[in-house]
């Protein structure tokens, strides 16, 4: 799926704060890196996206003390977000179906 055509299901209201440290949170250092462990990837802990002016950003919230954040999405994000609930793996989307499965 193009994230320039990202699901409405997948869309929320901007939040968080802007992060420069995409995979880090800002808040307790937790770091979600691209290997799933107890707290899961970036992917698995993404709420959604939205439009900003500087484009579509992703939201993120820790797994550990619920701070949230956002970032530049891109085409790979997207894609690992959307791989993330296909394996039933995504914490915010469970149950839902991906019809790009
Ligand atoms: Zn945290």
């Amino acid at each position: 799926m193009n994230i320039k055509q990202i699901d409405l299901k997948y869309r929320t209201f901007l939040q968080g704060k802007h992060n420069k440290t995409i995979s880090i949170c800002p808040e307790c250092n937790i770091n979600l890196t691209s290997k799933r462990n107890k707290n899961g990837t970036l992917a698995d802990n993404v709420i959604g996206y939205s439009d900003s002016n500087l484009g579509v950003v992703e939201m993120i919230e820790c797994p550990k003390c619920f701070f949230r954040w956002k970032y530049h999405a891109n085409q790979q994000t997207y894609n690992n977000f959307l791989i993330s609930i296909a394996n039933g793996k995504q914490k915010h989307y469970k149950g839902v179906k991906n019809e790009n499965k």
